[in-house]
């Protein structure tokens, strides 16, 4: 199984626009900066409007001062940098050519309370190899198992084709599809129940087609395996600071502070009002977390009318349940066995833990300097309405898996609850608002932007921030930046279900 070029540039078109060109572009986080880079590249003249003091979004860094005086670095959370996330990986490499940063994560099991760690790293690449790995060393999925799946439920999961897939299954939930592959709740709970909560949904409200279509970009049909890797810092020093750097020295501008109030259309330009006056262009990206888009389209009536069809769209945007993260700074280590990262499967709250202190620079050097340890706690699809709640929950959940951590003492915390992420529920398959939008001059960039093309997270981000980008500059002339990615279709897709006694033709 190799990559795929999905867009190749034409090579009788120039790769610089001519002079004049500009465009701002709202929302500083992945999918904003990865356009704003390739824009600026090209020669357009860009400006990033941030509305955090500091780049990165999601994915953001900024600085704490801890209790015992020193400076941490703080996170938006723990990230896993897959190696399939070819562009993605081809914008950092603008900060660091040969991502010196990005260090491999060799065993991330998932843990639970009740069975045995499984553990997903090292298996082959390709299906079916890969499916029969995980099967023959699996304690929890066994070859009866695999058997007595319903053919139809393992066809489907085999064979991501993106209209087959939508047109069989987004109208079904992620929970009723894995019913019908008839796994025991063992297998279930340690195989699909962490890897369907990553997406910051539980299994009841994420679309089957959804589920399915990630099944196939992260495992069955990834070229690179399911190995990832993580900075060896803090993001504001190994990403974010040097891509701003890359971006100021090609022309572009970045404000931070400067949150986008109100669009309007004047003539063929975009007026995009700040509480430090407006900023024009004739093009603008928003490249926004849903609920973000949602009000700026919504407080932006004039650009509502322009644009009705976006108009509705951002309306019917939906945001995922909060996701609450716990970073914690302990007076002791956690046992030597312990994996840097774990996916938690089985408890009400707790979703994975992280070792920064067994992971990245200035927590490690923490840890040396005290004795104690650096840990972050994830819920992705928390049920809890308060950060605080959830934090104490977490932690008792982690006293209750890893017991060492029980009498530790919490020197420092800093405790997260916030509903930032996208939902993909049931039956939104075509609701959600795609990278050309019928306003012209107005795109869209966002890890819940449909795509032609398949891609997850931080590289739906990247991927559509460059999509947004290359429609820019297939308006002005110029040739499209490159983009690869996984094989579009599963192994068995087009394969006719298999007739079944009983079943009328
Ligand atoms: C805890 C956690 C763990 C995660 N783990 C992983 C992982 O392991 N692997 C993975 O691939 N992905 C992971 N993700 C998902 C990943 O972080 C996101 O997919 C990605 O960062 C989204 O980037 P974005 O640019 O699309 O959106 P965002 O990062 O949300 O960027 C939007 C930006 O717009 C800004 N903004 C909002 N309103 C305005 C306004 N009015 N004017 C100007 N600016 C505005 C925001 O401040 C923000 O900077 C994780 C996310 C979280 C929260």
């Amino acid at each position: 199984m190799r990559p795929r070029r999905l867009v190749t540039p034409d090579p009788l078109l120039p790769s610089q626009v001519g002079p004049g060109a500009a465009a701002v572009v709202v929302g500083g986080g992945i999918a904003g900066m990865s356009a704003a880079i390739v824009l600026a590249e090209r020669g357009v003249a860009v400006t990033v409007l941030e509305a955090k003091d500091h780049l990165g979004g999601r994915l953001d860094a900024w600085p704490e001062r801890l209790p015992d005086g020193t400076e941490q670095m703080i996170e938006h959370g723990f990230h896993a940098f897959f190696r399939h996330y070819y562009t993605w990986r081809s914008i950092l490499r603008r900060a660091d050519p040969q991502l010196s940063f990005l260090a491999p994560v060799r065993s991330y099991p998932v843990i639970s309370a009740t069975w045995p760690a499984e553990d997903l790293s090292g298996l082959p690449a390709a299906p079916p190899l890969n499916l029969l790995a995980l099967a023959l060393r699996s304690k929890s999925l066994t070859r009866r198992e695999l058997t007595r799946a319903d053919p139809d439920t393992g066809r489907a999961l085999l064979a991501y084709d993106r209209a087959t897939t939508t047109a069989e299954l987004d109208s079904v939930d992620a929970a009723t599809f894995l019913d019908g592959l008839g796994m025991t709740e063992r297998t279930r709970s340690m195989l699909f129940e962490a890897f369907a909560r990553s997406f910051f949904c539980n299994q009841g409200q994420l679309s089957a087609a959804e589920l399915v279509a990630m099944f196939h970009y992260y495992f069955l049909g990834n070229p690179e395996g399911i190995g990832f890797d993580v900075p060896n810092t803090d993001h504001a020093t190994a990403i974010w600071q040097p891509l701003q750097r890359h971006l100021e020295q090609r022309g572009g501008r970045v404000l931070t502070g400067s949150a986008a109030t109100q669009i309007t259309p004047d003539g063929p330009d975009w007026h995009v009002n700040t509480a430090a006056g407006p900023i024009s262009a004739r093009h603008v990206i928003l490249a926004l977390d849903p609920g973000a888009l949602r009000s700026l389209i919504g407080s932006s009536p004039v650009a509502a009318a322009t644009a009705p069809l976006l108009a509705d769209k951002c309306r019917n945007l939906s945001v995922a349940p909060p996701f609450a993260v716990s970073r914690i700074w302990l007076d002791r280590d956690v046992a030597s066995e312990r994996a840097p990262f774990s996916a938690v499967s089985g408890q009400p709250n707790l979703d994975s833990i992280a070792v920064y202190s067994r992971l990245e620079e200035p927590s490690i050097r923490w840890a040396a300097a005290t004795g104690g340890s650096v840990v972050e706690l994830h819920s992705y699809s928390c049920r809890l309405a308060d950060a605080d709640e959830a934090a104490a929950a977490m932690r008792t959940e982690l006293a209750a898996m890893w017991p060492e951590t029980a009498d530790a003492v919490v020197l420092h915390a800093h405790d997260r609850l916030e509903a930032t992420a996208p939902a993909f529920p049931p039956g939104s398959a075509g609701s959600r608002p795609g990278v050309r939008t019928d306003a012209r001059g107005l795109r869209l960039a966002g890890d819940y932007i449909e795509l032609p093309y398949l891609a997850g997270l931080m590289e739906r981000s990247a991927m559509s921030g460059v999509l947004a980008a290359n429609d820019i500059l297939a308006e002005l002339g110029a040739a499209a930046e490159p983009i690869t990615g996984v094989p579009q279709r599963g192994l068995l897709a087009g394969v006719p279900q298999l007739p079944r006694r009983g079943r009328r033709a």
